[in-house]
C-alpha cells in the first residue's frame, strides 16, 4: 500500500479516490504561527480553521472529512437506527475515503498521518450527531493493538482490510462478572499442545455483532501471583468454530452502534492468535486505555459544542411572549455559561491532545480529561434539552439523540469513579 501513497504539500492521495490526511512532519511545522481563531472568538464552535493544535493541512482534511459524514452518514443514520447497525457498505466507503486507520503507520499497511488527523474523523463525528459508525474504536483502539504488539504476519494479515474496511475490529474485555473490575475476568484460554482452546462469554462489545475479527481478553496462567499476571489477548476471527455473536444488545442511545454478546465455546485457536506474548496482555491494556480515554473525552467534547450550536439556533429561532426565547436574559446567561465550560473544557482536551500527539500523555491526565470532559457532556445534553422545551425530548430533534448518546460516556471505557481511582493515585502516591 505503501507504494500507492504519493506525498503531496502535507496531503496524501490513494489510488484512484482522494484521500486526505495529514503527515506528522507538517504539523510541527505549522505549529509556530499561532494564528488560528480560538474556540471562545470563532463564530461557530464546529468552524473549521481554528485551534492551535491544528493545521492548515488539517483544516482541508477536515473539510473532506465532513463532507462524507454530512453525505455518506447523516441521511441514512436514521433507519441505522431503527437497523441497530450501520451498513457494512458505510465501512468500505470510509475506506475508500481514507478515513479509517489514519493514525497507523504507513509501513503498517496504515494511512500514515498524525493523531490528530484521527481526531479531525471522530470530532466530525460529533459534529453530524451520528454515533453509529464504531470508526474509532476500530481504527484508534482496535488497530494500535495490532499494530504495537501483533506479528509481523498479524500486522499483514489484519491491518490493509481493516483500512479498506473490509475487516471490521472490535475489542472484548467486559464479562457478565467484570467491568470496572478487569482482572476479574474469567474467559480462559487453555494450552493444548500448540494451540489454545478458549472459553467464556463476553458482553457489551461495540462493533461486537458487525466484527470480522475481535481480540478476547482471557486468563492464561490460573496460578499467576496476581491475576494482572496470567491474562492475554488474543485474535478470534469470525467464522471460528465455537465463536458465536449474541444478540445486538436493545440500549437507550447509541441506536445505530452495535452492541454485542460474544459466546466462546471451546473455540481451538491456533498459537498464531495470540497477540503479542502469553500473560502480558494485562500491561498491553494498561498501555493502551489513555488513548481510548483521550478519545471519549474529546468526542465528548465534540459533542458539547454541536449541541451548543444546535441550541442556539433553536433559541434564535422559537418564539415565547412574542419574541425569540434568545432575548430572555435567563436564557442567555445561560448560553453564556454552557459556552464557556465548553471553551474551558476545549483548552484541557486540546492541550491533552497534543501531549499525546508528543507521546507525552499520561495515565492521570487521561483519566481526568475522560471523567471531567464526559460528566461535562451530560451537564450540557441536560442544559440544552431544557433550552429546546418540549421538543428537546423528541427523538426527532438532534438534541433528544445528542442527549440519549451522551450517558454511556462517563460509564465506557472505565467508569468516571474509576477514572477518579487512577487520578487519586497519583495525587496520594510517595513516588
Ligand atoms: C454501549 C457500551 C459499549 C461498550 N463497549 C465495550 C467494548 O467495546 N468492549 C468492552 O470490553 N467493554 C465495553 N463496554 C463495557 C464497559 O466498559 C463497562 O460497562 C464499564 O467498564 C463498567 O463495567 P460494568 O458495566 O461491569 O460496571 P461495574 O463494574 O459493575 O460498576 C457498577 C458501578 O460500580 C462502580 N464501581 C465499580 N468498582 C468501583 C471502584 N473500585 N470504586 C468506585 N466505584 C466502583 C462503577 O463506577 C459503577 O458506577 C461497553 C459498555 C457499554 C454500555
Amino acid at each position: 500500500m505503501a507504494a500507492r501513497l504519493l506525498p503531496l504539500r502535507g496531503l496524501l492521495r490513494f489510488g484512484g479516490s482522494r484521500r486526505l490526511s495529514v503527515q506528522p512532519s507538517a504539523v510541527q511545522t505549522e505549529q509556530s504561527s499561532a494564528k488560528r481563531k480560538e474556540p471562545s472568538s470563532s463564530k461557530r464552535l464546529t468552524d473549521i480553521g481554528t485551534r492551535r493544535i491544528f493545521s492548515s493541512d488539517h483544516d482541508i482534511f477536515r473539510e473532506s472529512v465532513r463532507k462524507f459524514f454530512q453525505e455518506e452518514v447523516l441521511p441514512f443514520h436514521a433507519e441505522w437506527e431503527k437497523d441497530g447497525q450501520v451498513s457494512k457498505e458505510l465501512w468500505k466507503k470510509a475506506g475508500e475515503q481514507g478515513l479509517l486507520g489514519v493514525a497507523i503507520a504507513e509501513k503498517h499497511g496504515g494511512i500514515g498521518a498524525d493523531i490528530l488527523s484521527s481526531a479531525v474523523v471522530w470530532e466530525e463525528q460529533m459534529y453530524v450527531n451520528c454515533t453509529g459508525p464504531g470508526f474509532a474504536l476500530h481504527s484508534d483502539i482496535v488497530m494500535p493493538y495490532i499494530t504495537n504488539y501483533g506479528s509481523e504476519e498479524q500486522i499483514k494479515r489484519f491491518i490493509p482490510p481493516m483500512v479498506e474496511g473490509k475487516c471490521i475490529g472490535a475489542i472484548a474485555m467486559t464479562e457478565p462478572g467484570a467491568g470496572s473490575d478487569l482482572q476479574g475476568v474469567r474467559t480462559y484460554a487453555k494450552k493444548d499442545g500448540s494451540d489454545w482452546i478458549l472459553n467464556g462469554s463476553k458482553m457489551f462489545i461495540t462493533n461486537g455483532w458487525m466484527c470480522d475479527v475481535v481480540i478476547v481478553v482471557a486468563v492464561t496462567n490460573r496460578e499467576a501471583t496476581t491475576p494482572a499476571h496470567g491474562i492475554s489477548l488474543f485474535l478470534v476471527e469470525n467464522g471460528t468454530k465455537g465463536f458465536v455473536k449474541g444478540r445486538k444488545l436493545e440500549k437507550i442511545g447509541l441506536k445505530a452502534q452495535d452492541t454485542a454478546e460474544l459466546f466462546f465455546e471451546d473455540v481451538r485457536l491456533p498459537a498464531s492468535a495470540l497477540l503479542g506474548k502469553e500473560n502480558k496482555g494485562f500491561y498491553y491494556l494498561m498501555a493502551e486505555l489513555p488513548q481510548e480515554r483521550l478519545l471519549i473525552s474529546d468526542m465528548a467534547l465534540a459533542s458539547c459544542e454541536f449541541m451548543f450550536e444546535e441550541t442556539r439556533d433553536y433559541v434564535r429561532q422559537r418564539k415565547a411572549f412574542g419574541k425569540t426565547i434568545a432575548h430572555l436574559q435567563t436564557v442567555q446567561h445561560k448560553l453564556a455559561e454552557i459556552k464557556t465550560q465548553i471553551c474551558i473544557g476545549r483548552a484541557f482536551v486540546d492541550n491533552c491532545l497534543q501531549l499525546h500527539a508528543d507521546k507525552r500523555l499520561d495515565t492521570g491526565t487521561a483519566s481526568m480529561a475522560k471523567y471531567w470532559a464526559s460528566d461535562l457532556q451530560n451537564s450540557v445534553a441536560t442544559q440544552c434539552v431544557q433550552l429546546h422545551g418540549g421538543c428537546g425530548y423528541m427523538w426527532e430533534y438532534p438534541i433528544a439523540k445528542a442527549f440519549a448518546d451522551s450517558r454511556v460516556q462517563p460509564i465506557y471505557g472505565g467508569t468516571n469513579e474509576i477514572m477518579k481511582e487512577l487520578i487519586a493515585r497519583d495525587i496520594v502516591s510517595d513516588n
